[in-house]
């Protein structure tokens, strides 16, 4: 099969390319189907029940319709594992006609993507996919010594383990991407290097897949790879300064798959009405809805029951939120707060207009060089007058993952409610809120792969009932005359006024996107790159790594001996690599390192090694470069 079009690159023209796959498919044993038709398709699936045809108020929530809940409009239900280090996208798993090469958001791998070939992935292979697809003449580095992805790795025994305690922790059975393609059990395509389509001709009973003169065969990838998950992420697909976007700023906000965008797009033209208010069926609609997506986020955090999730703007909204009724209604003068050394300034401001105004005392649980919670020193902190304990479960700065469980524990043992700042951990592990048993429990959707403006306030319902409201106004009131107002219990107590119900909406589109692949799946997965971006970023020069606790996630902040992090920030960004550069909110636990600032490249389930390699890449090179400007 020829290729017409070529552009300047030498690369065939992506509508060529699309016109190709899909003469491929079409032929293909059981071809795949043209999925044109997807918003009309989406609108069937979130089919709305007639069971609700009237406003039942805040107090008969129960009596609205689970159908949302119970059919599982999406089909999440209908396969439980997935894929997120498998290369396999979760709407391929569930939705191969989604794949349909009509729809070039889901179908055709994009060219560009490793500037138009498929990487041979690379994990602990000691091969760069990045390396054989980048022009390393950028930045002169054509003849340069071999970067350390190019060479065996000391850490690839170590990440190859890593990689398959995935399939020692679940049943092969529900590895599909294992059992499926008959790959061996323990090893992953990205680790042995083999070519993922030889996969998808066994899943396809070996589509025409031919290699071109062009050598582009590598275009049609079968719908389990990688960077299939990559293209449920339309953004992901931008270019920034002449580069394919490569996101790392994953602390910062999440970016969003087109289920999520879908799904808010669906709200508005089919749903769109307030809730809990009217009598007709666009409210019932939108009730249903919002009430679904709270149910979500019960079963995504397991909450003991759906009155305990209130929606609110994000994390710094819901730590006000405690701040300003649970602290103000229960905190008298000399108590005191514990918060770590870790926290973002949402976790460290609210407590101190609380203690200014109430007279109470902050204190701070120390960390190691590593940015390791000291439990030791935690232990000393706890008095007769400490209340409660404020910390993080995932620091935005550093990574460090705390010891949750064991300092909830701690302090309840010691008579103090416990309030876990969620913001970096729901989209990196699993979080079972009945297993660490916080009293309160706070994230922000667009963290987690959802939209902005929409957050999440979990408390115990004994608590959040006992709670004077922080907010007045409709919504929240059982019964309202001049001379006295009678308050809803929780949820409804604490979202007074018109909440932003198309973005909880949202949010409980992208729980269901991440129940998809499965969160377990992309905790593993996403170690694997950690330890692999840590070993990597290790060999460049002069690169201290901030950061350097055991238990990470996500985060691998640094700063590079010679430059500025803004310099670092502004080289990366103009290969298209987004970081974040600063203090990250974190001023406190950065200042304990002496520093004011670092670069941060922060890590999702969407990211390969060749995002990492990319980073890497540009690295060593500011680092040779500096070099030869000094002789
Ligand atoms: N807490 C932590 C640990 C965070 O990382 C962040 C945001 O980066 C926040 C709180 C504040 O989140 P938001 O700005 O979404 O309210």
């Amino acid at each position: 099969m020829d290729i017409e079009n070529l552009n300047t690159n030498g690369f065939p023209d992506e509508s060529e390319l699309e016109k190709i796959a899909n003469q491929l498919f079409k032929s293909a044993p059981g071809g795949l189907q043209n999925n044109s038709g997807f918003s009309e398709q989406v609108h069937n699936q979130y089919e709305h029940n007639d069971t609700l045809k009237q406003s039942d108020g805040v107090n008969d929530l129960g009596k609205i319709s689970q159908n949302l809940v119970n059919n599982n409009n999406l089909g999440f239900g209908k396969v439980t594992k997935s894929v997120a280090g498998s290369g396999i996208s979760p709407s391929a798993i569930n939705h191969p006609s989604d794949f349909s090469l009509e729809d070039p958001q889901t179908s055709l791998p994009d060219p560009h993507f490793y500037n138009g070939q498929i990487p041979k992935s690379v994990a602990g292979s000691g091969k760069s996919p990045s390396l054989q697809n980048q022009d390393l003449t950028h930045g002169n580095v054509t003849s340069h010594n071999k970067l350390p992805f190019e060479t065996e790795q000391p850490f690839e025994h170590e990440l190859k383990e890593v990689l398959s305690q995935i399939n020692s922790t679940f049943p092969s059975s529900q590895l599909p991407h294992v059992s499926a393609f008959g790959i061996n059990e323990n090893s992953y395509y990205f680790l042995t290097g083999q070519n993922p389509l030889q996969y998808g001709n066994q899943l396809f009973g070996g589509a025409n897949q031919n290699q071109n003169t062009h050598g582009i065969s590598s275009y049609v990838k079968p719908p389990f790879d990688i960077n299939l998950v990559k293209a449920d992420f339309p953004i992901l697909k931008e270019r920034v300064n002449g580069k394919p976007l490569i996101w790392l700023d994953n602390a910062a906000t999440t970016q969003k798959p087109k289920l999520v965008i879908d799904r808010i797009n669906h709200f508005y033209e089919h749903e769109n009405s307030n809730i809990h208010r009217a009598a007709h069926e666009l409210a019932a609609r939108s009730t249903d809805a919002y009430e679904a997506a709270r149910k979500k986020v019960q079963h995504f955090i397991n909450a003991g029951s759906v009155n305990e999730i209130v929606f609110v703007r994000g994390t710094t909204e819901a730590i006000n939120l405690v701040a300003q009724s649970w602290g103000d209604q229960n905190l008298n003068t000399g108590d005191e707060i514990i918060v770590s050394n870790l926290e973002h300034h949402a976790n460290i401001v609210p407590w101190q207009i609380l203690a200014a105004k109430k007279g109470l005392k902050l204190r701070v649980i120390p960390v190691d060089d590593d940015g390791q919670i000291l439990l030791d020193e935690y232990a000393k902190l706890f008095n007769s007058k400490t209340k409660l304990v404020s910390f993080t479960h995932v620091s935005n700065a550093l990574g460090t993952v705390t010891p949750a469980q064991q300092m909830i524990e701690m302090a309840h043992a010691n008579g103090a409610k416990v309030l876990l700042d969620g913001a970096q951990s729901v989209s990196h592990m699993r979080v079972d809120l009945q297993k660490l048993n916080p009293d309160f429990f706070v994230f922000s959707g667009h963290k987690v792969f959802g939209p902005t403006g929409i957050g999440v306030l979990y408390g115990r319902e004994e608590i959040l009932n006992s709670m004077q409201p922080w907010q007045g106004g409709g919504n929240m009131i059982k019964d309202v005359t001049f001379e006295h107002t009678e308050y809803h219990n929780a949820p409804g107590r604490f979202e007074a006024g018109t909440g932003n119900i198309a973005d909880a909406v949202g949010l409980g589109a992208a729980i269901d996107y991440v129940n998809k692949i499965g969160i377990d799946l992309i905790n593993q997965y996403e170690h694997g790159l950690l330890v692999y971006g840590t070993n990597l970023l290790k060999q460049v020069p002069g690169l201290r790594l901030v950061g350097t606790a055991a238990d990470k996630a996500s985060v691998l902040s640094f700063t590079l001996d010679g430059f500025t992090n803004d310099q670092v920030g502004q080289e990366l960004n103009k290969e298209g690599i987004a970081v974040r550069t600063g203090h990250h909110c974190a001023q406190p636990i950065l200042r304990r390192f002496g520093l004011e600032s670092t670069v941060r490249p922060s890590l999702a389930f969407y990211n390969t090694c060749a995002d990492v390699d990319a980073l890497v890449t540009v690295l060593h090179r500011l680092k040779s470069n500096q070099k030869r400007s000094l002789f």
